[in-house]
């Protein structure tokens, strides 16, 4: 049987290492934590993605109804203005990370072991030497770390955070996402089986006390939650790049975030990393049709990528001025909300069909 080896046993490691087991490889699983889950500083966590169930789940070969749950509220908050998306569109999924039993890590952790996946825990690859040891095809998935991008040579971005991680009632299902000066990106709330998420982030500068205390002050008024106490914490992000996404590296295999897989215009997070791993198992058997599926998953990227960089010349307040006006006649238009969650994570992907091949 033949062996293959997989480093990080998070959501593209596990897809991958599902499909390459049921093809009759032997799948051994490296994975730096104790456990299955991920880091601790910030999983266990509600996380979100719009996607499309049955396509996904035929595609990497996995049931993701069981474990995944709609967003039910989700309401967007440019400036003071106040937009609930309509979630029938889509629909948003929420999918909870870490180690907890009812997590989807776990759930995909319960079905790797049933086909016969090897894990070894608290055995993380950091080096180059380690990594050279490692035989051809090993697929490389570790994620939104900084070792996994340096050992690989991926261009990143330091994303700067501010979290609070705690509970909240279990009956609550929302989202509020908070777009203002505080940050180039944004901050959201989210409350989903008892676990409540804060998290204000830049790509690009670290965030001032003065704009978090800002990002508190709203979530105060809209969440009606006063958030105790802040972790801050670093974590690379794929950097934007015409060279990105990047499915081979030597003689390994890139999956997940570290392949850049992680970009509103290309795949985002969760659900590129789900399309990735799938494609990073077929990448293993046959690398021109893997390459050509990454290329066809990645297609809207380099023209998004330049559009981004024309819009990037404009001066803030115009984007900002555009904006407004989307969400002006928001309530009003059907169309708007489509034109807006079209430009979502991931959504561009699937309603283009990249899922359903
Ligand atoms: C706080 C937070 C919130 C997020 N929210 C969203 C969201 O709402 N929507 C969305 O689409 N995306 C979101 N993301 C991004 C999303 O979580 C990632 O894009 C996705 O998990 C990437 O999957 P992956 O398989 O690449 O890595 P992961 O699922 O992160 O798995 C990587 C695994 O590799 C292991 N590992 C790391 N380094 C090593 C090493 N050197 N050796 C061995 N093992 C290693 C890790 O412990 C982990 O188990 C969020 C990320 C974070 C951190």
């Amino acid at each position: 049987m033949k062996e293959i080896v997989v480093v990080g046993a998070g959501l593209s490691g596990l897809v991958a290492s599902i499909n390459l087991a049921r093809r009759g490889f032997a799948v051994k699983v490296l994975e730096r934590e104790a456990r299955v889950g991920g880091s601790p500083l910030y999983h266990p966590s509600g996380q979100g993605t719009f996607l499309k169930m049955k396509e996904m789940s035929k595609y990497i070969g996995v049931d993701l109804s069981e474990v995944l749950e709609p967003i039910r509220v989700m309401v967007e908050m440019p400036g003071r203005f106040k937009c609930e998306i309509d979630t029938s569109i889509g629909p948003p999924w929420f999918f909870e990370r870490g180690p907890r039993s009812t997590s989807v890590d776990n759930y995909l952790y319960g079905i790797a072991r049933d086909e016969g996946v090897e894990f070894e825990f608290g055995r993380p690859v950091y080096s180059q030497a380690e990594l050279a040891a490692l035989p051809p095809n090993t697929i490389v998935a570790t994620g939104l770390h900084f070792e996994g991008f340096d050992l690989m040579g991926q261009p990143y971005l330091t994303s700067h955070h501010f979290t609070y991680k705690g509970t909240c009632d279990p009956d609550l299902n929302y989202v509020h996402l908070f777009h203002d000066r505080y940050t180039t990106d944004y901050g959201y709330t989210s409350c989903f089986r008892g676990i409540r998420y804060v998290h204000l982030f830049n790509r690009y500068r670290p965030i001032s006390l003065e704009a978090r205390e800002a990002f508190a002050r709203r979530v105060r008024e809209e969440d009606g939650f006063e958030v105790p106490e802040w972790n801050s914490f670093t974590f690379p992000v794929p950097a934007a790049s015409f060279n990105t996404p990047r499915l081979l590296v030597g003689d390994k295999i890139l999956a997940g975030t570290l392949a850049g897989a992680m970009d509103n215009v290309a795949f985002f997070g969760l659900h590129g990393a789900l399309v990735s791993g799938r494609i990073a198992a077929l990448a293993v058997e046959d690398k021109y049709a893997a390459w050509q599926e990454f290329r066809r998953c990645t297609l809207p990227y380099r023209p998004g990528l330049a559009a981004a960089r024309l819009m990037a010349l404009q001066p803030s307040w115009l984007t900002r001025l555009g904006f407004l006006a989307a969400f002006s006649d928001y309530r009003r238009k059907k169309f708007t909300q489509r034109a807006l969650i079209a430009g979502m994570p991931g959504y561009l992907n699937t309603v283009r069909g990249c899922t359903a091949a």
